[in-house]
């Protein structure tokens, strides 16, 4: 078969499309609030509506009940569920946090939004996730948590990170915003560390628009993330709260709508997700045949939500860029993102150190007695990743059909069957 990009016919002629997951339902739900005129509860005092109203606090119970936690606290975003859950966790300035550079922005954004310092660690190139011998060599007496991310929603490797946590006595916050529902040793993403979260925004596995689940099992960690969510320096003295470091509160309350509808999306979850994973798999299986396509290796010990589907590419045997790759993907009806992240320490806030302020909050301003590199070249699988390897596509969202999955694989068996004229078309062309 002649490539489309050579001036053959493609295999598919429209795009694949996600038709969404909001429904019935989900409409149906959040009518009744509409209709209830309460369209959120939540009062900045010592009274009961403290905790918010009933689909907000209905929610946090389904969730802590779902993930087998103890409990659930509610934000209006995956990005402030994290910094209350470092927040919670005591970080603050001065102390050192130990990320992933290849992951989304607010990993490690809200870091710094709590004046605390990202050290990046480099990921292991088969699963993109934190690789725990990274991480024990950047470890510091200032070294106050690990932030965890489940990327491309397969769980880190959380037994290596946790016997480096508990050796050095570090608390771990999971970023679970693209892993809701899979597992590790048969324990969900969100309840792996100290204190995990999910997001609900519109392009997660489940979502409310926007909005956050935290999930923990420590009460301390609770009533703080719940102090840091809503005001809480105005009640600590009422909650009889005396160590009130780091709990300056802000508004990062869910609203009823939101919550009626992400309770009909948690339970619809178990649904999506299997799903994912069987239309996922069913490539895989094709892909996996390929010599130099390397479809997601998922270990044995967890499921993925495959949020995000990498496929890495062996561009030394393959002999053409990956950008061929791609343009020749896209001449049949695929479309593929062109690595995933640039790695974060790259950022301009990062390379300059200019985050709050003049004097360069959180590294230059008085509380950080450390040094810390972000040069080019301190994580390089996450750049080889970032420059040449990867590409992530999206397989398995609602509105995919087997048959659009059987697509995909063709197109990939057409392009691997085709290098030879590839490499030439790039000689020619490049
Ligand atoms: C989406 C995402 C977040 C942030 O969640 P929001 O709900 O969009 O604020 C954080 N971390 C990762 C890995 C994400 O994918």
């Amino acid at each position: 078969m002649t490539l489309a990009l050579l001036g053959g016919r493609p295999v598919r002629g429209s795009p694949l499309r996600s038709a969404g997951s909001i429904g019935p339902e989900e409409i149906r739900a959040a009518m009744r609030v509409l209709e209830s005129g309460v369209l959120s509860q939540f009062l900045g005092e010592a009274s009961s509506d403290f905790y918010g109203g009933p689909e907000v606090r209905g929610l946090e119970r389904d969730a802590a009940s779902m993930f087998g936690v103890g409990n659930a606290v509610t934000t209006n975003s995956g990005t402030t569920a994290l910094q209350t859950a470092l927040a919670a966790c005591g970080v603050g300035p001065g102390d050192e946090v130990i990320v992933s550079p290849f992951t989304m922005s607010a990993s490690a954004a809200t870091i710094v939004l709590q004046h605390a310092v990202p050290v990046f660690a480099d990921i292991d190139p088969r699963t993109y996730c934190l690789d725990p011998e990274r991480v024990a060599e950047l470890v510091t007496e200032r070294t106050r948590a690990i932030v965890a991310v489940d990327l491309f929603g397969q769980p880190a490797h959380w037994d290596a990170l946790r016997r480096i946590a508990a050796a050095h006595r570090l608390l771990i916050v999971e970023d679970a915003a693209q892993a809701a529902y899979a597992t590790y040793r048969g324990q969900w993403a969100g309840t792996l560390g100290d204190i995990g979260m999910l997001s609900l925004n519109y392009h997660k596995i489940i979502h409310s628009g926007e909005g956050g689940i935290l999930l923990m099992r420590d009460a301390r960690l609770v009533e703080r993330a719940q102090l840091i969510r809503n005001h809480g320096e105005v009640v600590v003295e009422a909650f009889g709260v005396s160590d009130i470091r780091d709990l300056v509160g802000s508004n990062l309350r869910l609203t009823e709508i939101q919550a009626a509808i992400a309770r009909v999306q948690l339970r619809r979850l178990p649904a999506l997700f299997d799903r994912r994973r069987t239309l996922a798999e069913r490539l895989t299986n094709r892909l996996a045949a390929l010599p130099h396509f390397w479809p997601p290796e998922i270990e044995v010990q967890a499921t993925s939500t495959y949020y995000g589907y990498p496929i890495r590419l062996d561009v030394d045997a393959l002999g053409v860029s990956r950008a061929t790759i791609v343009a020749a993907l896209a001449a049949e009806g695929l479309d593929v993102n062109e690595g995933y992240v640039r790695p974060i320490y790259l950022q301009p806030m990062y390379q300059r150190r200019i985050a709050m302020g003049r004097r360069g909050c959180p590294w230059d301003c008085g509380h950080y007695d450390g040094t810390v590199n972000y040069e080019p070249g301190i994580c390089p699988v996450a750049e080889r990743m970032h420059e040449r390897e990867l590409i992530v596509g999206d397989f398995g969202g609602p509105g995919h059909a087997e048959t659009d999955i059987d697509d995909v694989a063709l197109i990939f068996e057409k392009v691997s069957d085709a290098l030879p004229q590839l490499r030439d078309w790039e000689a020619r062309e490049r």
